[in-house]
């Protein structure tokens, strides 16, 4: 065979492939500098291609490094089959090892660039579903409103930002409109999360997106409404009268992660203050831990946060905690590949997950039970649950879990609206 004749028609194939155009140019000399020592086919050269964009996102040395490393070490003619095996192993072993984030130099990460807001007047329902719910999970049946599209927060495993990447941020010019026809059976009992495509409160009250929720909120009373974030951005709520079945969450990560992959967003400790000074107002907060990383130093990490939520807030103040890890669908994934962003959001085992990719049932089982055990002296006071996991999940960590979604649903809003009625917003 001619090598060269034969890895020019696979190369002029690859070529065409997004997988390979997205690569840095970096990488593609490398790909095809392999690809002049060894008979890779098509699908060898785009599998090598999918594994050197990983590697350049995770900070890792490239495919070339590895293959030159394996050849000095191996000393001999290797075959291709040696070579992609070898490549494929140092990858898997990075997936299933602990993510290893080093101290960031704050000066050198670019903080992604505020966003416009405009406003949009398309026929989009505002309310359904959380996006996110499965049957094959144990879920609470959240149900969203799609008030804001696109978020300048650039979270590096965030789907949002692949969906709405003009650079804009709309709001529906008819929210409050929208809102008012939303067909809800005054009978039944609603948990009602904002902010499906966007954050909850990171544009604040613009083009009035805050107080058409609240009213919203106050013209029902059988809804909790739950404003979602990791900004700061509190101060439309400290200075507005707020219906008492409104509560504000937070997303709580370590600062290390932050740093690495929540690069717009508040710092942990202004994520604190903002819940702080919203709980002295008397307005009900929650937590999400949501993703829990597994990466070195994550156990340490984790529980200072915990200790510190414990020290600074007082069950009766806190509605919830929620528990939740990187869950990918297929096609987020390759979206995130294609951003090219440093991330390392992407080395995890990719485990199945009903239909999805996370971490193996093993290691959700340790990451969770670490939050969840460190909470202990809470565990009868605060409602604690897991996000988007399957029931045997649930059991590893909580020892039970709940047979039927509307008995979660129940149990959930039940636990809320019971603190809300105990507090007085002032
Ligand atoms: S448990 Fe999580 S994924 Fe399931 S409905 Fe509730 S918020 Fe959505």
């Amino acid at each position: 065979m001619n090598i060269l004749k034969y890895n020019n028609a696979k190369l002029t194939q690859l070529k065409k492939d997004k997988v390979f155009l997205n690569l840095n140019e970096l990488s593609k000399q490398d790909i095809v500098k392999i690809s002049d020592k060894y008979p890779f086919s098509f699908q060898d050269l785009r599998q090598l291609s999918i594994i050197a964009t990983d590697l350049y996102m995770w900070n890792e040395s490239g495919v070339r490094d590895c293959i030159e490393e394996f050849e000095n070490v191996q000393n001999k003619d290797l075959s291709k089959k040696e070579v992609i095996a070898h490549v494929k192993n140092y990858w898997e072993g990075l997936r299933g090892a602990k993510i290893k984030y080093e101290p960031v130099n704050k000066n050198e990460v670019e903080r992604p660039k505020p966003r416009k807001v405009q406003l949009s007047d398309q026929e989009n329902e505002v309310f359904g579903m959380c996006p996110v719910a499965s049957e094959k999970t144990v879920c609470c049946n959240l149900m969203t409103i799609d008030a804001v599209q696109g978020c300048s927060l650039g979270c590096s495993y965030c789907s949002i930002q692949t969906f709405y990447s003009d650079g804009k941020v709309s709001v529906d010019k008819n929210l409050a409109e929208k809102l008012a026809n939303i067909p809800l059976d005054p009978s039944k009992n609603y948990h009602i999360g904002s902010g499906q495509s966007s954050d909850s409160l990171v544009i604040g009250n613009k083009e009035g997106v805050l107080d058409a929720q609240l009213k919203f909120a106050r013209e029902n009373p059988n809804i909790i409404l739950e404003f979602k974030t990791k900004s700061n951005n509190i101060s439309h709520l400290l200075k507005t009268d707020l219906p008492d079945n409104v509560f504000v969450c937070w997303s709580l990560n370590p600062q290390l992660f932050i740093d690495h992959e929540e690069h717009g967003t508040a710092s942990l400790n202004q994520r604190l203050q903002a819940a702080k000074d919203l709980s002295r107002k008397g307005v009900l907060v929650g937590f999400h831990f949501h993703p829990i990383v597994y990466y070195e130093g994550y156990e340490d990490d984790y529980k200072n946060i915990v200790r510190k939520v414990m020290s600074m807030f007082k069950p009766s103040e806190v509605a919830m905690i929620s528990m939740g890890t990187l869950t990918f669908i297929k096609p987020a994934i390759n979206k995130l590949r294609s951003t090219g962003l440093k991330s390392k959001v992407l080395q995890i085992p990719m485990a199945d997950a009903v239909g999805k990719s996370s971490y193996t049932k093993e290691i959700k089982k340790e990451i969770f039970s670490t939050v969840y055990d460190q909470f202990q002296p809470w565990h009868k006071d605060v409602f604690l649950y897991l996000c988007m996991e399957e029931s045997s999940v649930w059991e590893s960590v909580f020892g039970s879990y709940y047979k039927d979604n509307v008995d979660f649903e129940t149990a959930l809003f039940d636990s809320v609206s019971a603190k809300m009625n105990k507090l007085e917003i002032v």
